[in-house]
């Protein structure tokens, strides 16, 4: 059994991130916007900051109060789009109760979409065109890529159909010619269709949602579900045990995590060098 190396990988991507941006003299600008206050959020926007700023890239949160109205966010994304320096915006979620996350990300110009939320965007995944693809999925893709794990006519089953990791992913799986199930809550039975996959990408948010006697020998299982309990980090499988029947598996803490952060800045270096 392999287990894929979220991390190293990572670090190998950002080295060459930096030294792309040196050697080409790119100036890239990120503005990140939250909305009132979150625990994780926190994190992710910190790791952000930690390492857009290692490989030479000029980040600016905007820390917009809980208080705030749509129309303010919406204001401050305007002037951001039209903004030359800014390269890319992201809005970080969740933002509060009431406010329509969709609808702010929505208004972030398509080329400084760095999560890739905008229909725009979504519609050239859709298509199979060039796009801002979400971080997750391309993180995904990459990694499977790196462990040479091949998609053609593989049987893909996708549990979690999100807007921001389950949908995507299944479009951008499909680009790769793989045939692919999507499971949900309203799935009948889970197991009849994890059982027959080639691969298992999990993305629900529950720890051991995915166990050893819904997987075959020889799979290969991409966790992304982030479960904190108690201060420590699960993913969706049951790692032991599924591990033990897994050809390559990717372990939480350390797999697709680090993957997403990566793509932030492999989009930003696309939004920065992408004809217009
Ligand atoms: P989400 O919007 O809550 O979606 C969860 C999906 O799982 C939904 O489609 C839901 O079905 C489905 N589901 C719930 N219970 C299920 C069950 N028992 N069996 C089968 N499907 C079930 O979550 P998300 O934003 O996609 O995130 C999913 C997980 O990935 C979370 O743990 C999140 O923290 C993590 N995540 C990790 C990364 C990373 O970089 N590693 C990035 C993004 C998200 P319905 O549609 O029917 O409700």
């Amino acid at each position: 059994m392999t287990l894929m190396d979220g991390k190293s990988l990572r670090d190998e991507l950002l080295q060459k991130y930096k030294e792309k941006i040196e050697k080409e003299s790119l100036a890239i600008r990120l503005d990140i916007i939250t909305v009132g206050e979150d625990a994780a959020s926190e994190v992710y926007v910190r790791n952000k900051v930690k390492y857009a700023t290692e490989v030479g890239i000029e980040v600016i949160t905007h820390k917009l109060a809980n208080s705030v109205g749509e129309k303010d966010i919406i204001e401050l994304i305007d002037e951001l789009n039209s903004n030359d320096k800014v390269t890319g915006i992201i809005l970080q979620s969740p933002i509060p109760e009431g406010l329509d996350f969709k609808k702010c990300a929505g208004r972030i110009a398509h080329h400084k979409d760095i999560d890739g939320f905008t229909l725009y965007n979504i519609g050239n995944l859709y298509l199979g065109r060039e796009s801002l693809v979400p971080c997750t999925v391309k993180g995904i893709m990459i990694l499977l890529e790196h462990y040479k794990i091949d998609l053609k006519g593989k049987n893909v089953t996708v549990v979690g159909r999100s807007e921001i990791v389950g949908k995507p992913l299944t479009l951008a799986l499909i680009n790769r010619d793989a045939t692919v199930t999507v499971c949900h809550s309203k799935t009948r039975d889970l197991v009849e269709h994890t059982k027959n996959a080639d691969i298992v990408i999990s993305a629900v948010g529950k720890k051991g949602v995915i166990t050893e006697d819904m997987v075959a020998d020889g799979f290969v299982g991409i966790d992304v579900g982030i479960n904190r309990i108690e201060g420590k980090l699960y993913g969706d499988f049951d790692f032991e045990g599924v591990a033990s029947k897994a050809s390559f598996i990717t372990p939480v803490p350390g797999g697709v995590g680090p993957m997403t952060v990566a793509m932030i800045i492999d989009n930003l270096i696309i939004a920065k060098t992408m004809k217009r």
